[in-house]
C-alpha cells in the first residue's frame, strides 16, 4: 500500500488523478518506445544521467551547467503541463497544478510533498511552499561534489518553474530554500511569480540561452588571425636580447596577441626571460594602463599559494590575521602572470580553473564573490603536457592556459 501525504488526505481527487497519470504510461515494446499520453519518454540510468551531469559541470562550470540544466527541467516542466492540460479527468484547477508534482514523482525525479498552497488563476496569485525528498539531482551532487552551500537541484527547480509558468500563465519562479546537499534531509522549495522575487534573476537563465560554441569560435578565429599575422618585420625593445629567428618569430607572435583577450603559455628554459615576455604581453595591449600582477608558483609553500592567489579572510587559518585580497583581485583589470605554473598543486589547479570558468574568485575562509577580469599568462620550464599525462596537472586547465603557446628559444640557438 502506497502512504499518501498530507496534501493527499485533504485532496479526495487525488488518487483519481494519479492513477488517471498512471494508466497513460505504456511501454511498447515492439516499437522500443516509452509513451506518457502522446509524449516518448525516456527510462534513463539515474548514475549515466549523473556522470552527464558532472561532465558538463566540468567541461562548462558551475554557472553556465546550472543554466543548461534549469533549461532542461523548465522544458520538462512545460511539456508535462501540456499533457496535464488535455487529461479529461482533470476538472478542477487543483487537480490540475497538483497533476505537475505527481508527474515528478512517477518519472522518478523526485517525490514531492506540497506543504502551502495559494492558487488562483483569474487574479493570477500564486504561492507554493513544498517539500522535495529523495532529489535524484541533491544525491548526485552530493556524491560527486560534497556539501554544497546552496541548492543544486537545478534541474527540479527548472521543471517546477516551468510547469508552474505554464499552469499560470505568467512567469513563476521557483527556488529552493534548502537542499538535501547542503546537508539536510530533503530539500524545500518556494515558488512564487518573478515580480514578487527580489532577485529574480534566474528567471533570465530560465528562457536566455547562451552560445558556448560561439564564444569558442571566437577566440579560435583571434588565434588563427594572429597566427596568419605573422611574418611583418618587428623590433625588439631594449630589455628583450636575441636575433635568432626562433626567438624572432616568438617574438612576432607575443606582440601579435598584446591586443587579443586569449590566455597565453609561455614555454621555455630557465633563464630566457618570461616574464619579461609577459610584461611586454600587458605593456602592448589595452590592458597597459592596469595593474600587471606576476606571481612564481614555484617560490611560494603548498599550502600558502592558494591563499596568494586567491585571497584570505581573517581567521580563516592560523595565522590570516587579517584579511587581503589575492593577486587576482589585485590585478583585476589587468594581466596575472604566473610563472613556473607546473608547480601548481592539483587542489590550487581545481579552484584556478573555477576562477578562470566563472570570472569570480572567493577568498579562503569568505563567502563574498568578486567578479574578476583577468587576463592570465602562465608560464612554464617544463613540459605541461607531459605533467597532464602524468596525472600532475589537470588537462582541461592545460587547454584553458594554453590558447595560444609561445615557445621562447634558449639565446643559444
Ligand atoms: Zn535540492
Amino acid at each position: 500500500m502506497e502512504k499518501k501525504n498530507r496534501m493527499a488526505k485533504g485532496l479526495p481527487a487525488y488518487d483519481s488523478v494519479s492513477s488517471s497519470m498512471r494508466s497513460q504510461l505504456r511501454f511498447s515494446s515492439e516499437t522500443g518506445q516509452i509513451w506518457l499520453h502522446e509524449h516518448r519518454m525516456l527510462l534513463v540510468h539515474a548514475d549515466a544521467h549523473a556522470l552527464m551531469r558532472r561532465e558538463l559541470i566540468d567541461a562548462l562550470g558551475m554557472g553556465r551547467a546550472r543554466g543548461l540544466l534549469m533549461r532542461m527541467g523548465y522544458v520538462s516542466g512545460m511539456s508535462d503541463f501540456e499533457l496535464t492540460r488535455l487529461n479529461p479527468e482533470i476538472t478542477s484547477d487543483l487537480q490540475l497544478y497538483m497533476a505537475g508534482p505527481l508527474l515528478h514523482t512517477l518519472e522518478g525525479i523526485v517525490k514531492t510533498t506540497i506543504t502551502k498552497l495559494e492558487i488562483n488563476r483569474q487574479i493570477g496569485k500564486f504561492y507554493v511552499e513544498a517539500k522535495w525528498e529523495n532529489s535524484w539531482e541533491g544525491q548526485a551532487h552530493l556524491r560527486h561534489y560534497g556539501e554544497s552551500s546552496e541548492g543544486v537541484c537545478w534541474n527540479l527547480i527548472g521543471y517546477a518553474s516551468g510547469y508552474t509558468s505554464a499552469f499560470m500563465g505568467r512567469p513563476v519562479l521557483c527556488k529552493e530554500v534548502a537542499c538535501h546537499a547542503m546537508g539536510g534531509s530533503h530539500c524545500s522549495l518556494v515558488g512564487k511569480p518573478v515580480e514578487e522575487w527580489d532577485d529574480a534573476s534566474d528567471f533570465e537563465l530560465l528562457t536566455n540561452h547562451e552560445s558556448i560554441a560561439e564564444q569558442l569560435i571566437g577566440l579560435q578565429n583571434q588565434v588563427v588571425q594572429l597566427r596568419s599575422a605573422m611574418g611583418k618585420k618587428t623590433k625588439l625593445p631594449s630589455d628583450i636580447v636575441g636575433n635568432s629567428p626562433a626567438f624572432l618569430t616568438a617574438y612576432e607572435l607575443l606582440t601579435q596577441a598584446a591586443d587579443s583577450q586569449i590566455n597565453v603559455l609561455l614555454q621555455g628554459e630557465t633563464g630566457v626571460g618570461k616574464e619579461v615576455f609577459a610584461r611586454t604581453l600587458h605593456e602592448k595591449g589595452v590592458r597597459c594602463k592596469e595593474s600587471f600582477i606576476a606571481i612564481n608558483c614555484a617560490a611560494i609553500p603548498h599550502d600558502l599559494v592558494e591563499s596568494e592567489l586567491f585571497g584570505v579572510e581573517k581567521g580563516a587559518f592560523t595565522g590570516a590575521l587579517a584579511s587581503r585580497p589575492g593577486r587576482f583581485e589585485r590585478a583585476d583589470g589587468g594581466t596575472l602572470f604566473l610563472d613556473e605554473v607546473g608547480d601548481l598543486p592539483l587542489s590550487a589547479q581545481a579552484k584556478l580553473l573555477r576562477v578562470l570558468q566563472e570570472g569570480e574568485v572567493e577568498r579562503l575562509g569568505g563567502t563574498e564573490i568578486y567578479k574578476v577580469n583577468v587576463r592570465l599568462v602562465a608560464a612554464t620550464n617544463i613540459d605541461l603536457k607531459q605533467l597532464v599525462g602524468n596525472g600532475k596537472f589537470r588537462s582541461d586547465l592545460y587547454y584553458r592556459l594554453n590558447a595560444l603557446q609561445i615557445n621562447i628559444p634558449p639565446l643559444r640557438s
